[in-house]
């Protein structure tokens, strides 16, 4: 099948590339390399070095006739969406609004989105359903709620089939530590050359673990299964920063010191996903625990 992934030489859009491209798909791939990198970006896809928000983008859909577009590029920063939301517009409302209208004019079966369950339902007391109310407290999120938004509403009057998959926080080998859910590399690369951690919230705050080959695997899933539907797509599990830190600490077999700090304005105590949803109707469940993720994503680390 054609299949057009966007943010493909991200860190999850690459490994979905390599997923799918394995399974014999005809992939190509639309990135900016805002943030993407070239060593990425899988030999056997067709690479177009386009930003998703220009008009341009039409040629690609024309040349490569995608049946299928997996939705990824995104500007993920959320400090830089607080510090310049038009900029974050521009890429995550716009940009999904241009490859919407072009998926819809030339014929695109199904589109699959990537939104983040980590800042679409702010503090989750309990682990939240996709019913539960959107309150995001970032631009990043108001643009990934927007994108969810248009999908819908497109779909609605364009009978364009979707599935959105909501993420928590994703890790594992390629993750650069600016992203969403960056603090695993970031811990990792502190703590293997000796730097000082600082763990804010005072180490309490908690977060839903996802390993990247699962989350590969939820998309991989939506190709057959997830028609006009929303997922969480996490572990339920919630793991506190201290928790992480340990683990961390435990793999590298390596201690630093580190610091406590409170939480910085805007973080969340507690951002944890409930998965049944998925576990119905996309048939998926993750495979991976946070040990065995944290071991893998190392064993990449170690060769950088
Ligand atoms: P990433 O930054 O590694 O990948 C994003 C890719 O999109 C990069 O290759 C970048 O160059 C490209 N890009 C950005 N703006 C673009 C534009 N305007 N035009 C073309 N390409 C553009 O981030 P990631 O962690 O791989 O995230 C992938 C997707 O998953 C994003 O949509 C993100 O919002 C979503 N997500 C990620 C997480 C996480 O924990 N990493 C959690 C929830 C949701």
């Amino acid at each position: 099948m054609n299949i057009l992934v966007t943010g493909g030489a991200g860190f999850i859009g690459s490994h979905l590339v390599d997923r799918l491209s394995a399974l014999g798909h005809e992939v190509s791939i639309l990135d900016n390399l805002s943030t993407g990198k070239k060593e990425n970006v899988n030999p056997r896809a067709h690479f177009y070095e386009m930003d998703i928000a220009d008009e341009s983008i039409s040629q690609v859909f024309e040349k490569q006739n995608p049946v299928m577009v997996f939705h990824l590029a995104a500007q993920i920063d959320v400090r830089k969406s607080v510090e310049e939301p038009l900029y974050d517009a521009r890429s995550n409302i716009m940009g999904t609004i241009n490859l919407l209208t072009k998926s819809i004019l030339y014929g695109v079966r199904k589109f699959i989105f990537s939104s983040s369950g980590g800042v679409i339902y702010g503090e989750t007391p309990e682990p939240a359903k996709e019913e539960t109310p959107a309150k995001p407290i970032s631009p990043y999120g108001v643009a990934k709620l927007a994108g969810e938004g248009y999908i819908n509403c497109f779909a609605e009057w364009k009978a364009l089939d979707f599935t959105i998959l909501r993420y928590a926080n994703v890790y594992g080998p390629r993750q650069d530590p600016k992203g969403e859910a960056g603090v695993v590399s970031i811990f990792m690369g502190q703590i293997a050359h000796g730097e000082k951690s600082i763990l804010f919230g005072d180490g309490k705050l908690e977060r839903d673990y996802i390993f990247i080959d699962d989350v590969v695997q939820a998309n991989i899933a939506c190709i057959e299964r997830g028609s006009l539907g929303t997922y969480n797509i996490g572990t339920g599990i919630a793991t506190s920063v201290e928790i992480l830190y340990g683990k961390i600490c435990e793999v590298i077999n390596k201690q630093n010191e580190k610091t406590y700090l409170p939480k910085r304005a805007g973080e969340l105590d507690r951002n944890i996903l409930n998965i049944k949803r998925a576990a119905r109707k996309l048939n998926w469940k993750p495979t991976i625990n946070l040990k065995e993720g944290l071991l893998r994503t190392y064993e990449w680390f170690k060769q950088q």
